[in-house]
């Protein structure tokens, strides 16, 4: 098959390329590279640079590559930057899944696989957390997937496009070749690789006053491949029909326990200093996957969270300026 991966250039989208080609599937990656690096692209895929807001442009690229399928990384992705400028984060994320729909609609490509989010669910009833869980996006951010997904209900309905939606947890990890490059980085796990590289002082703990067994923020994370499986699981069951799952491992690590974890991979100290709250972040996060597992047969790789630091470690290691880009 040939795939349209859009935020090709970008953390997952990248590694879920690279996996991609490695399972025998053409890629063409569509990236403006606002926030993601030209060389996180693999080689053997066709690149197109522009945004996905730009119809013609869209035109341009399904008229050349004509896609059998589409992985739809690209947006922004930000929880407390989406509480801060809303407009920025429906603009961008609202607007250019519109735009890529309208684009595959008009084209015939009627595959569709969108990266969703645990912050669709603020105020969880039940931990882990299962598909059935009442919708409360934690932000903007996550109102925007929830409104994608919304589309695409009413896509699947009235023009027969496929999809799946999957709502991952915390991504991190690395292949050999990709890693986590943001700029600025906020993500915890590469912020303390950073630490322990000598290139930032301290981490910041974002509050430790949460109803938590030690206070700080509880998070499910999820090895990067193991995204990419679960990608590739789901497009080949789109023909059963649409689906929306939870991405997780299944168990929660405080900020305190992964930082602990990093210390034990990288062997540095890791200075830790608490300060407040970071606005939007729900006390505890954790999913339930049972439902991939079950349907699609789903298995995490990389279950163990000092597994999954010690893949981030050993690229920020070799790659200590990331991309460099
Ligand atoms: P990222 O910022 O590394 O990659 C996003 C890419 O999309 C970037 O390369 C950027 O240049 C590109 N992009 C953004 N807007 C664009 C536009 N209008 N047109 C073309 N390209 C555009 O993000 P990531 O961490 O790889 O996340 C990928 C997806 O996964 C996002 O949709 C995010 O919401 C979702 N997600 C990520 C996580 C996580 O832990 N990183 C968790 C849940 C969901
Ligand atoms: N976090 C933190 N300090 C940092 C970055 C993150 O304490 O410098 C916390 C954050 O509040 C959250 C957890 O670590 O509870 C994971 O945050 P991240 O930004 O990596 O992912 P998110 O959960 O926002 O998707």
């Amino acid at each position: 098959m040939k795939i349209l991966v859009t935020g090709g250039a970008g953390y997952i989208g990248s590694v879920v390329a690279e996996e991609l080609l490695k399972a025998g599937e053409d890629v063409v990656v569509v990236d403006s590279l606002t926030l993601g690096h030209r060389a996180a692209v693999p080689r053997e895929a066709a690149f197109e640079q522009g945004d996905l807001r730009d119809r013609v442009f869209l035109d341009r690229v399904f008229a050349a590559h004509k896609p059998d399928a589409v992985m739809h990384f690209a947006a922004n992705s930000l929880v407390g930057e989406s509480v801060a400028d809303p407009l920025r984060y429906f603009r961008n994320n609202v607007g250019g899944g519109l735009t890529l729909f309208e684009a595959m609609v008009a084209h015939g490509t009627l595959k569709l696989i969108l990266s969703s989010t645990a912050n669709l669910f603020a105020t969880p009833r039940r931990i882990p957390i299962a598909e059935d869980e009442p919708i409360v996006p934690g932000s903007p951010y996550g109102e925007t997937k929830h409104i994608l997904e919304r589309v695409l209900a009413w896509l699947d309905a009235t023009c027969g496009l496929r999809y799946a939606a999957l709502r991952y947890f915390n991504a991190a990890g690395a292949t050999e070749t990709r890693g986590e490059d943001h700029r600025p980085e906020t993500h915890l796990i590469p912020i303390v690789l950073q630490v322990a590289l000598g290139k930032r002082d301290h981490v910041q703990i974002y509050g430790d006053d949460y109803p938590t067994r030690d206070g700080t923020c509880v998070r499910d994370y999820i090895h990067v491949v193991d995204l990419a499986q679960a990608h590739i699981l789901a497009l080949r069951a789109l023909e059963r029909g649409s689906c929306v799952y939870n991405l997780g491992n299944g168990r929660g690590f405080t900020v305190r326990e992964v930082i602990e974890a990093a210390r034990r991979v990288a062997g540095h100290p890791i200075p830790a200093v608490v300060g407040p709250r970071r606005p939007g972040d729900p006390p505890e996060l954790v999913a339930a996957s049972d439902k991939i597992a079950r349907e699609l047969g789903w298995t995490p790789r990389y279950p163990d969270l000092e597994t999954i630091i010690q893949t981030a470690w050993e690229w920020h290691r070799r790659h200590p300026d990331g991309y460099r880009d």
